[in-house]
């Protein structure tokens, strides 16, 4: 008795010791490189994650190629406003270019080197999310059934960006796209942000489109109080199956807290939110299925999946709570 007494008391010590160790698995869809990729990592695997979706310059994004731990899916970062990374300010290409040459990028793609495209980046460059520009790129992501994950909402200061424009930060700009590309698996970076009624309504519309936590659950941008706001309305109107956790580089320890706080989830809800809906969204239904439950399938037409009830780049860590 003694020694079990002892040895939980080590135990304890352990995990205190440990700060941040998690048996919580998490599924990071939405991150951006850092100066130091190696400590980057540790955090996070230390917060629990198993997985993530990366987007950051080519060069930077390369780098994560070789880290053990961690399984990255890669994303592609575009159209560059003047060829850089927003914030970072690195060049997205080594060649310089605003966008990359489609069939370069379709090489890629075959290759196994880009597994979703993303942080589209239309409002820092000034253009819809429908702009025709755009729409050699979501055939190569429909052809290839990639994931799309378009950035909404507003940013933070300090982005570089000359032809950033708020207006393009809205998620009803997406319209256009679902009767062109009926199968684009879409999803809303940063749930709309201040837009997220209208990420609401196109998700009620189309039950292809996810959406990720990232920024609206950094309590360093965005106050708990808003935050719980956003969710509720997101959970009341039976989205449950389709809300992803990201970081966008924020401290992950405070966005689990977060999550955490809402006491209007239940358990189920939080492991979808952490990584079921991720796996499922990324094409992995095994992963994503709940024991005894099905695989959802989904489309364009307004079915809905059942309902139970850098140097970061593009980092928004140290800013002030903008657009409130
Ligand atoms: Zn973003």
């Amino acid at each position: 008795m003694k020694t079990l007494l002892v040895s939980f008391a080590l135990f304890a010590g352990l995990a205190l010791l440990n700060g941040t160790a998690s048996s919580q698995k998490i599924f990071d869809v939405h991150l951006h490189g850092s100066k130091n990729p190696s400590s980057q990592v540790l955090t996070l695997q230390k917060a629990g994650v198993y997985k993530a979706a990366i987007s950051t310059s080519w060069a930077l994004q390369n780098r994560y190629r070789n880290i053990p731990n961690v399984h990255f899916l890669y994303g592609l970062m575009f159209p560059c406003p003047n060829g850089k990374v927003p914030y970072s300010l690195q060049a997205c290409f080594a060649t310089g270019e605003d966008w990359p040459p489609v069939g370069w990028v379709e090489q890629q793609i075959k290759d196994g080197r880009i597994d979703f495209f993303g942080e589209v980046l239309n409002q820092y460059y000034g253009i819809s999310s429908s702009d025709a520009a755009l729409f050699p790129y979501y055939s190569l992501a429909q052809k290839y059934k990639l994931p799309v994950g378009i950035h909404t909402g507003g940013a933070g200061p300090d982005h570089g960006s000359p032809n950033f424009k708020m207006e393009m930060g809205s998620p009803l700009l997406l319209k256009p796209l679902f009767a062109r590309f009926p199968e684009l698996k879409i999803w809303i970076m940063h749930s709309g942000d201040q837009y997220y009624r209208e990420t609401i309504g196109i998700m009620k519309e189309n039950a292809l489109v996810y959406t990720d936590i990232s920024v609206i659950s950094n309590p360093d941008i965005v106050p708990a109080e808003k935050f719980r706001t956003i969710m509720k309305a997101f959970i009341e109107a039976g989205l449950e199956d389709r809300l992803m956790f990201g970081t966008d580089n924020g401290d992950i320890t405070k966005v689990i807290r977060s999550v955490e706080s809402l006491d209007f989830l239940s358990e189920g809800q939080k492991t979808k939110l952490y990584y079921r809906n991720a796996e499922r969204f990324f094409g992995n239904a095994e992963a994503a299925k709940e024991p005894g439950t099905e695989t959802v399938h989904s489309n364009h037409n307004g079915e809905q999946p059942p309902v139970s009830d850098q140097n970061s780049v593009h980092s928004f860590k140290e800013i002030i709570p903008y657009l409130r």
